[in-house]
Formats: structure tokens, sequence, C-alpha cells
């Protein structure tokens, strides 16, 4: 069976990027006789409002989408993700990380080898460690490509791979080589929400059937964790399909940050889902 989702963050309202994206999934899904999915990933506390998530899913109606119920809303799953977390750290393959993102970005700047060293920081002096907890810091947990690794022997730890239907940024396509040394060791829960978004979306992804991931290239190197999650925890790892991300007329790709024109925006000028579903290309 063919499952495919799209996974808004309701950190804002959508803009053209974001229905390039949903409308690439979905007509996916319909050209397989699949299911497409529709996942709210609002973990982040501080970003997500449920105003951007009413806002979004009526964005997507006016695009023309319908969607398998139920929405998955990943807040309210809190406890398997937790249940996911407690096992990795049974296994003895997280570790605490009190260190401010400051604290990393300075490290980084530091490192004698490069980026990818530093966003290893490793565990913390076991009476530091003490301390710290003692004073009631509060500390993500980060999992340990060193353990990992140890966890599922080299053999395994060779054998990542994932296979790519569509492209990476640079290309890459077919049978891929996961690589999850250029991550780093990643926080696996955060401070604020006690999951984070690697391990939330390879769970869902696992729980929900997902047969195929069809995302922005923006993710593409998000995907060499995510296969060793999966290793790690016994999921399948899907098939995946980046897709180009869609630039405006500057050549720019469309982004939250640089307030680009919202689809909210572009309904109140009077412009028709069926013109704006065909300047993206449906
Ligand atoms: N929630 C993520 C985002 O909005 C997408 C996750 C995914 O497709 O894997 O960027």
């Amino acid at each position: 069976m063919f499952v495919t989702r799209f996974a808004p963050s309701p950190t804002g309202r959508l803009h053209k990027g974001h229905a390039f994206s949903a409308l690439t999934v979905w007509r996916a899904a319909r050209a397989a006789g699949g299911r497409f999915l529709l996942r709210i990933e609002d973990i982040d506390p501080t970003r997500c409002r449920p105003e951007f998530e009413a806002g979004i899913l009526e964005d997507l109606r006016w695009l023309g989408l319908d969607w398998d119920r139920p929405v998955r809303r990943q807040s309210e799953h809190l406890a398997e993700y937790a249940a996911v977390v407690g096992e990795l750290q049974r296994r003895g393959l997280l570790y605490r990380c009190f260190r401010t993102r400051k604290e990393i970005l300075d490290a980084i700047g530091d490192a004698p080898h490069g980026p990818a060293d530093a966003v290893r920081p490793g565990p913390h002096p076991r009476a530091e460690e003490d301390r710290l907890l003692a004073e009631g810091r509060p500390y993500a947990w980060r999992l340990s490509l060193d353990r990992a690794r140890a966890d599922l022997g080299e053999r395994s730890w060779d054998a990542l791979a994932f296979v790519e239907e569509g492209a990476g940024p640079g290309g890459e396509t077919g049978r891929i080589r996961a690589r999850p040394e250029t991550a780093g060791d990643v926080v696996l829960a955060r401070k604020d929400a006690g999951t984070a978004y690697h391990l939330a979306v390879t769970h869902d992804d696992a729980l929900q059937g997902v047969s195929h991931v069809i995302r922005g290239e923006d993710l593409f190197e998000a995907t060499h964790i995510q296969v060793l999650i999966q290793a790690l925890m016994g999921w399948p790892t899907p098939v995946y399909r980046h897709h180009r991300l869609l630039t405006g007329p500057d050549g720019r790709r469309f982004a939250k940050r640089d307030n680009s024109v919202t689809l909210a925006q572009l309904r109140a000028d009077g412009v028709a889902p069926e013109a704006l579903r065909a300047e993206v290309g449906f």
C-alpha cells in the first residue's frame, strides 16, 4: 500500500512553496491509488500555535486537497515519543546535554576538525553532570553516534542506506549509503518538549505505515539520521522522494522567515486556487 504524508509545522501560514510541496505529495498518493495523510508537527511549544494549524487546514482545503482521517497531531502523542526516548536511554544510547545553543555554536567555531565534530559534544564529565542535575538545570538528550554504532554492529552500520526516488540538493539519487555522522549527536529529546523532530517524525512514519516520504530537498540531509533511528528501533525505512524547492521570481526559495506572501493573502487578494495551482505546475 502506497502511503504518504504532508507534515507541516504550524509555526506560520503556508506560502507557495508549501502549496507546491502539498500538491506534489497529494498527486503522488492519488496517482498510486494510495493514502494521503496529514500530520501536524507541533512539538515545538514556543513556535507552534493552534491558529496556524487551523489556517493550514483552511489553506489546504482551498487548494482543493483532501486527506485521510484522522489528522495526527504530534502534541497529542508526547507519551509515545517519551516511551521511545525511554527505550533508547535504557539501551545506553543517549546522553544528557546541558549545553546552551550558544555554547554549542561557540564550540563549533573552535573545533579543529570542522562542524561535524563540534555537534558531537559528548557526555559531560560525571561530577559536572551531577552538579548540573543537582542545580536543576534543564538538559536535552542526545543520541551518541559512537554508542549507536556499537549497538548496531559494524556490519549493520555499514549497511545503513535508503532509496532516493527524487534527488537531493546535489543530485543524489538511487540507493544512497546513509551517513549519520554528518549530522552529529542529534538531540532526540529537547529541553522544552521531551522529544525532537527526528524522533517524532521517524516514530510517526513507522506507526502510520508511511511507505513513501515525499518532501523538500531541504530535508534530504535529515534522512541520514532518520535512517539510523529506524535501524536502531527496528522500524522499516520508507522510500524517499525529495523534491526541488520552488523559487520565487528572484530565484530565492520561499521561506516563512522571509515573510513570503501567504496563501491566505493571495486568497484575500482574489487569486483563484486554480490559478495558483497552475502557477506552481499543477
Ligand atoms: N515538519 C517538517 C517541516 O515542516 C517536515 C517533516 C518531514 O516532512 O519529514 O519542515
